[in-house]
C-alpha cells in the first residue's frame, strides 16, 4: 500500500478534482498574501500540461453552511486568472450548473468550483454531499495539506469513492519534510513551541519527547509551565487544568534525557495595551500579564540552540502582533535561519514572522499547514493522507 503521485495518474482528458487549499486571507475582496495559490502551482501546472479537465476545489473562511458573499471564491478566481492562468468559475460546487460547466471544459482548461463550505455536507463529511462531488470526477488529487488532518468530504469521503486518486506536489513536499523529523532526525534535535496554549500542543509534545534532545517553550503556553515551576504568573495567561498534564511531561523528559527550557525574564503589562515592562527573572507580579519573553531568555535560547542540527519551530513567543512584543519571535525567526540545521517552520503566527523577518528563503521547510504539521509529527501521518494509499 503506497500514495501514488500525481505523475502516476492517467489525467489526459479526466476530469480531475484537484482539492487545493486556497484558503487565503482575504479583505474586502482583495487577496493579502497568495502563498497558498502560489504553492498550489506546481501541481495545477503539471495537471494542465497533461491534458486534464481540471476542477479546483478548496474552501475559504468558516462560511459555516451557508452562502455568503464575503466568502465566494469569484474574486480568487477574477485574480488567479489575472496573476497566473486562465481560470473559469463556476458559483457553486455541486449540482446541475457545475456538470455542465464541467463538459463545457477542453483538454488542459481549469475551473474553480464555489466555495465548498458553502454546503454543511462539506465539514460533516454527509455522504449525498460526496456523491454529488463523485459525480463529476473521474481522477481524484489531493493537494490541500492544511486541510488533510480533517475528514471532511473534499479530502475524506470523496478520495474514498474515487478509484484513480493520489497525492500532489504539495503534500508530497510536506511529507518529505516532515518524515525527516520523523524518521532518524540528525541529532541534536530541538523544538521551540509558542503561542496560546498547552492544550492545542499537548499531543505533539509528548510525542516529541521521544525524538527531540531539547525542548524550548515560549508564548503564554510558557506561564502554566512556570506555574508548575513555583514561580509567580500574575495575571498570565494559564490553563490550569493542564498543570497535571505539565506534570506528566517533565516526568517523561526525564525519562528520555530531553531538557526543557523556559523564560527566565519577561516583557509584561497590566494589559495587553499596557506600556511594557521589563522583568528580570521568572516571577510576574500579580498585577501584571507576560507577554513576550525577556533579552536574558532570548540569550539563553540562542547558546542552547547554537549546535542544533534539526529543528522544529510552532507558535510565536509573545503577543507578537503587537510590535512592543514582539521582539522575541523575530529574535528567534533570525536565529533560526542562522543556523546550519535542517528547520522546519508551521503555523501561521511563525511562517508569518519568517516571512517578515525576511528570511523565510533560509528555513528549510515552511509548512502550509499549523495544525495539520503538528499533527502530522504527532501521529506519523495524517487521515486524508492515509486514505490516499492503496
Ligand atoms: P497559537 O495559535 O496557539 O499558535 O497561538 C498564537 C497566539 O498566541 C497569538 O495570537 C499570540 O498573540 C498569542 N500569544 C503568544 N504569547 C502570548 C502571551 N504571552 N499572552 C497572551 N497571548 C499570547
Amino acid at each position: 500500500m503506497r500514495i501514488k503521485s500525481i505523475k502516476e495518474l492517467n489525467l489526459k482528458d479526466k476530469r480531475t478534482f484537484l482539492r487545493v487549499d486556497f484558503n487565503v486571507p482575504l479583505k474586502g475582496g482583495v487577496i493579502e498574501d497568495d502563498t497558498r495559490i502560489e504553492e498550489a502551482l506546481p501541481t495545477i501546472k503539471y495537471a494542465l500540461d497533461k491534458g486534464a479537465k481540471l476542477i479546483l476545489a478548496t474552501h475559504l473562511g468558516r462560511p459555516k453552511g451557508e452562502k455568503k458573499a464575503e466568502y465566494s471564491l469569484k474574486s480568487v478566481a477574477d485574480y488567479i486568472n489575472k496573476k497566473y492562468f486562465r481560470l473559469a468559475f463556476v458559483d457553486d460546487c455541486i449540482g446541475e450548473s457545475v456538470k455542465k460547466a464541467i463538459d463545457g471544459l477542453g483538454s488542459g482548461e481549469a475551473i474553480l468550483l464555489e466555495n465548498l463550505r458553502f454546503y454543511k455536507g462539506e465539514e460533516k463529511n454527509d455522504p449525498t454531499f460526496v456523491k454529488a462531488l463523485s459525480e463529476f470526477t473521474e481522477v481524484y488529487v489531493n493537494d490541500a495539506f492544511g486541510t488533510s488532518h480533517r475528514e471532511h468530504a473534499s479530502v475524506y469521503g470523496l478520495a474514498l469513492k474515487i478509484k484513480d486518486k493520489g497525492a500532489g506536489f504539495l503534500i508530497e513536499k510536506e511529507v518529505n519534510a516532515l518524515d525527516k523529523l520523523i524518521v532518524n532526525p540528525e541529532k541534536p534535535f530541538a523544538a521551540i513551541l509558542g503561542g496560546a496554549k498547552v492544550s492545542d500542543k499537548i499531543g505533539v509534545i509528548e510525542s516529541l519527547l521521544d525524538k527531540i534532545d531539547k525542548l524550548f517553550i515560549g508564548g503564554a503556553m510558557a506561564y502554566t509551565f512556570l506555574k508548575f515551576n513555583g514561580f509567580k504568573v500574575g495575571k498570565s495567561l494559564i490553563e490550569i487544568e493542564m498543570l497535571p498534564t505539565i506534570d506528566k511531561i517533565y516526568k517523561k523528559a526525564m525519562d528520555k534525557n530531553v531538557e526543557i527550557f523556559l523564560p527566565v525574564d519577561h516583557l509584561a503589562s497590566t494589559s495587553l495595551d499596557g506600556q511594557p515592562i521589563r522583568l528580570d527573572n521568572e516571577d510576574i507580579d500579580d498585577n501584571l500579564m507576560g507577554l513576550d519573553i525577556g533579552e536574558k531568555t532570548i540569550e539563553k535560547y540562542k547558546r542552547a540552540l547554537k549546535d542544533v542540527k534539526t529543528i522544529l519551530w510552532n507558535g510565536p513567543m509573545g503577543v507578537f502582533e503587537k510590535d512592543q512584543y514582539s521582539k522575541g519571535t523575530f529574535e528567534i525567526a533570525n536565529f533560526i535561519s542562522s543556523l546550519d540545521a535542517f528547520s522546519v517552520v508551521g503555523g501561521g503566527d511563525s511562517v508569518s514572522a519568517v516571512h517578515k523577518a525576511g528570511v523565510a528563503d533560509k528555513i528549510s521547510h515552511i509548512s502550509t499547514g499549523g495544525g495539520a504539521s503538528l499533527e502530522y509529527i504527532e501521529k506519523g501521518s495524517l487521515p486524508c493522507i492515509d486514505i490516499l494509499k492503496y
